[in-house]
């Protein structure tokens, strides 16, 4: 059995396995089993699957390997002062400070790359967004609601009619006002007895958009239980 220890990249598996693959093929004394301890198995695979030409010599060299002998992938463990491995780690290491090959770089990676500048500039662009906040507490139906009663984007009249022309007029049933967050919220007087139980105190709009955790649910609850489309 000729025993290999490679490289911990592919492009370091180049200094171990082009001299090794040359000399085991061309020496017929040497046994037909070759196994190459590695604990980075995932790497060697990828260099026969990979499309990348700069790993060529590589995957020809292993594929003549694989034909003339059989070939052991075997893991062991990094860092346990194996000889050769420890090598591998130490070239693994200058590796990443020398200069990277001008790759093209692949769909995958540059959706990754665009999402994440994206994601970065969006935040940004929202220095108070938190992901912990009151609204990101609620529950995703609460949220919803919450959410069209902030923007005013809704199924309450006011909006149907004023956007899109849908229904008779943007007035309450009531008749007292147009049907808006502030007057379903506020002062349609259809509502102040459950109003009044959801809420002891005057509280303002403000307060109930964009308020405590307390706040919202009780909003999130009034809304509910007024039965109005939101
Ligand atoms: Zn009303």
């Amino acid at each position: 059995m000729q025993c290999v220890v490679c490289a911990a990249v592919p492009l370091k598996l180049r200094r171990y396995i082009l001299p090794i693959s040359d000399t085991i093929i061309q020496d017929q004394r040497q046994t037909e089993t070759t196994t190459f301890d590695t604990n980075h198995v995932r790497q060697i695979r990828l260099i026969f699957d990979s499309t990348d030409k700069e790993l060529n010599d590589l995957s020809s060299a292993l594929t003549s390997l694989c034909r003339a002998h059989t070939v052991v992938l075997q893991w062991v463990p990094s860092h346990c002062n194996i000889l050769g491995n420890e090598a591998a780690d130490t070239l693994a290491k200058e590796g990443t400070t020398k200069d990277q090959n001008d790759r093209s770089t692949t769909f995958k990676e540059a959706k990754t790359i665009i999402k994440a500048k994206q994601h970065k500039k969006w935040l940004q662009q929202h220095p108070h967004y938190n992901k912990n906040d009151a609204f990101h507490l609620l529950t995703r139906s609460e949220q919803v609601l919450i959410f069209r009663l902030r923007t005013g984007h809704n199924r309450m009249n006011h909006h149907l009619f004023t956007k899109f022309r849908i229904g008779q007029s943007d007035q309450c049933p009531c008749q007292t006002g147009s049907m808006t967050t502030e007057h379903l919220l506020q002062t349609c007087p259809l509502h102040d007895g459950l109003r009044s139980q959801i809420w002891a105190e005057a509280t303002t709009v403000q307060g109930k958009l964009y308020g405590s955790l307390d706040d919202l649910q009780r909003t999130a609850t009034f809304a509910r239980r007024t039965g109005v489309s939101i």
